[in-house]
């Protein structure tokens, strides 16, 4: 079987599927590893590297197997054919998805999102390993908007107040994000309407902030709350932001657009310097006044809206993948030939097209 690693074309997009060590693992696996000319450039691997590793470069989508990182475009689709097998991010819940399109044109395709989360798929979860990257980076953009410091400071200038860090909405991301601002100094707490992240986020030296509310869902996402648990939670969150410095929000319910947590009033009780980081832009945003991959300044503080943060780390973000997309690889390859075993429930659950028999 040979594994296609293509170089990405949509926008900012800087990751690479398959980095050299994963590919010399691949290929003492016996598969063979194409790589398009100028894949890996964005995180800073030249196809020497690559070559190094043992793969060819050249025409990497022919190859049985397409690895990639962001969705396909409308263009890449046409260059893939029938019976070609697609792994990579392609959004299979996004509004704008192609599944559709892969579907028609013939083509196996594997959403890494639609992995089952369950502890054998750990090795193979992109949304995590992605995810840590974007909540330590969204800490890092929140420090560096900042107009204070994060730590506490003791200097013969002066004392500084430690910063106080609020991360509504604590999966991946958030937890990264508190351990991070924990460790540059700030004072932190999390938020999130699953009880069970109370002892979670105890455990990275942040404070648990309870507002009462319940939503635990199934596969240990949250539901989408009621109108009155909305209401509820937003005047209760709109009292407590206004002591914060900084507010991360990363909230969301699979499928639904992000929840409204960080009103304008609430942007509004914030001291003026203050900074909103919205990790849920994609989807709509969790604060009222994010503007998606923007950073605009509202009653004098910061909200800002990145897009993709795992770009933004290529090199360790495509190291990161290309461990789960070898995971994945070693489930659908037995014995150098390709056989995916639509029994497994990996397998079947990461296969979005061809559902209908
Ligand atoms: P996510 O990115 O889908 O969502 C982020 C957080 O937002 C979640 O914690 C969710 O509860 C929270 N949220 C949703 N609506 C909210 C609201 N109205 N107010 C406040 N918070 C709200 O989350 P994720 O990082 O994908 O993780 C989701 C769950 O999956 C977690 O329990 C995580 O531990 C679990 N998980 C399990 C595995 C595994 O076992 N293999 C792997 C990864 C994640």
């Amino acid at each position: 079987v040979r594994v296609g690693v293509v170089r990405e074309s949509t926008g900012g997009e800087r990751r690479v599927a398959l980095v050299p060590g994963a590919v010399a693992e691949l290929v003492g696996r016996g598969i063979d590893v194409v790589v398009e000319s100028g894949a890996g450039d964005g995180s800073l691997l030249p196809d020497g590297l690559y070559s190094a590793a043992g793969a060819a470069i050249g025409d990497a989508w022919a190859a049985d197997v397409v690895v990639k990182v962001a969705p396909p475009t409308a263009e890449e689709v046409t260059r893939l054919r029938s019976g070609q097998v697609l792994i990579g991010f392609l959004a299979p819940r996004g509004a704008d998805n192609r599944i559709g399109e892969l579907d028609a044109a013939g083509v196996r395709a594997f959403a890494v999102e639609s992995i089952p989360r369950i502890s054998r798929a750990q090795a193979m979860d992109a949304l995590s390993s992605q995810a840590n990257v974007a909540g330590y980076r969204a800490v890092l953009l929140a420090a560096s908007l900042s107009t204070r410091f994060f730590p506490m400071l003791t200097t013969a200038a002066g004392t500084v107040k430690p910063a106080s860090a609020l991360v509504l909405g604590v999966g991946v991301a958030g937890l990264q994000a508190l351990a991070t601002a924990k460790r540059l100094g700030a004072r932190t707490t999390g938020y999130d309407v699953r009880p069970e992240v109370a002892e979670q986020v105890r455990s990275v030296g942040a404070k648990w902030l309870d507002l009462g509310i319940d939503a635990a869902g199934e596969g240990g996402y949250a539901r989408e709350l009621t109108e009155q648990e909305r209401d509820t939670q937003q005047k209760e969150l709109e009292k407590a932001i206004s002591g914060f410095d900084v507010v991360i929000t990363t909230a969301l319910v699979p499928g639904m657009p992000a929840p409204r947590l960080v009103t304008a009033a609430a942007v509004e009780g914030m001291r003026p310097g203050s900074v909103v980081v919205d990790l849920a832009g994609e989807t709509g945003g969790n604060c009222e006044l994010t503007e998606p991959g923007q950073t605009v300044v509202r009653h004098g503080v910061t909200v800002a809206s990145p897009l993709n943060l795992p770009a933004t780390m290529p090199e360790h973000a495509s190291e990161l993948y290309a461990k789960n997309v070898t995971s994945l690889l070693e489930l659908l390859i037995t014995d150098g030939a390709l056989a995916p075993d639509l029994d497994d429930e990996i397998v079947a659950g990461a296969l979005v097209t061809g559902k209908e028999g």
